[in-house]
């Protein structure tokens, strides 16, 4: 998979903070959880209560946690962040949970892979803000309840399917993020060569803009790799000539799919005559696990109408044929 197209979070990602909005003013696009959050944030501060528990979910990249924070920010409390794989006993939440000030916000992504047992505390301390701790073992184990301070739960993933219920339940606001549309997008980009102080065309925007897959985090990888060819150029000004060419190097296509999605894309169509195909199958012949394409590569791809998602597999659509330059197969009408 080509690491710059690549939705997940990287190393330079996490170095790299300078594009991430500060608060809710500055944050493009997803008009209707930016509103409510706006709502709950100012009628909880009003109360002086913690804001009730926030679930954000939505492909990588969408801007899941930079929401956290903003609340955080917005609510003026801590921000404290960990994720479900990190915590591997009950002990680790624990320890995270009693040190929390009031009305404090605690961050989990990937909360669709929490272990149960560390679940299971969950419960009680978002609804009652308690702990029951089970000490010791066997017939000396006794079972301790731990006040804790009021707080935010805000869970991320990128999953909302593998979300239990009983843990989907304690969500008292779900936020579903969606792609961005190209508007938006090309006002982030905007933004982003402002912060990064190098002067782009509205035409080279656009251009990255259009390429970015919906994903905000792919605009801005996209954006600091033309500003480079273009430095490396000589070209001061970046116009959608330079970004386009920048862009083709970088194997990004005009719809914004890399080498991997076309592979992808290629598979269904040479050696399974369009699909339908199961996901294992194609996981198998990519060699790559079927969650990662599940979460990352199918959701544009699916989103932009190359693929379809019926009972018996994927099944490639009119338009991605197009998209590869190959001729549709002749259908069995249904
Ligand atoms: P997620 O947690 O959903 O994977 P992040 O919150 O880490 O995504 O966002 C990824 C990157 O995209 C951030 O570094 C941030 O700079 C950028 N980003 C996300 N949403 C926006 C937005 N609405 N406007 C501008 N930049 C954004």
């Amino acid at each position: 998979k080509n690491p710059l197209i690549a939705p997940e979070r990287n190393e330079e990602d996490a170095l790299e903070s300078s594009l991430r909005p500060k608060s809710l003013a500055e944050f493009t696009g997803q008009a209707l959880a930016r509103e409510n959050l706006a709502v709950f944030i100012q009628a909880a501060k009003a109360r002086g209560e913690a804001l009730d528990h926030v679930m954000f979910s939505g492909p990588p990249g969408l801007g899941k946690t930079t929401l956290a924070q903003i609340v955080a920010r917005e609510l003026g409390v801590n921000f404290r962040s960990t994720s479900g794989p990190v915590l591997a006993k009950a002990g680790d939440l624990a320890a995270i949970l009693t040190n929390l000030e009031p009305r404090d916000v605690l961050f989990i992504d990937e909360i669709h892979r929490l272990n149960p047992a560390v679940e299971e505390i969950l419960y009680p301390a978002m609804e009652d803000f308690e702990l029951d701790l089970v000490i010791g073992e066997g017939p000396s184990a006794r079972s301790v309840k731990i006040s804790l301070a009021p707080f935010t739960l805000v869970g991320a993933t990128t999953r909302a399917g593998l979300i239990t219920t009983p843990l989907r339940d304690r969500f008292g606001i779900p936020i579903r993020l969606n792609f961005y549309t190209a508007d938006e997008l090309l006002s982030i980009v905007e933004r982003g060569a402002r912060v990064l102080g190098f002067e782009l065309t509205t035409d080279g925007a656009r251009e990255i803009a259009s390429r970015a897959r919906g994903t905000p985090r792919i605009s801005g990888r996209l954006l600091k790799r033309v500003r480079d060819f273009a430095a490396v150029a000589g070209h001061p000004v970046v116009d959608a000539k330079i970004a386009d060419a920048a862009l083709n190097r970088l194997e990004v296509d005009a719809k914004g799919l890399d080498a991997f999605d076309r592979r992808y894309l290629k598979l269904i169509a040479d050696n399974f005559g369009g699909g339908p195909v199961g996901i294992e199958t194609i996981a198998a012949a990519l060699g790559e696990a079927r969650d990662a394409i599940e979460e990352t590569i199918e959701p544009y791809l699916l989103q932009q109408g190359f693929v379809q998602r019926s009972p018996r597999g994927r099944i490639l659509t009119a338009n991605a044929y197009t998209h590869l330059g190959l001729p549709a197969p002749a259908r069995d009408p249904a």
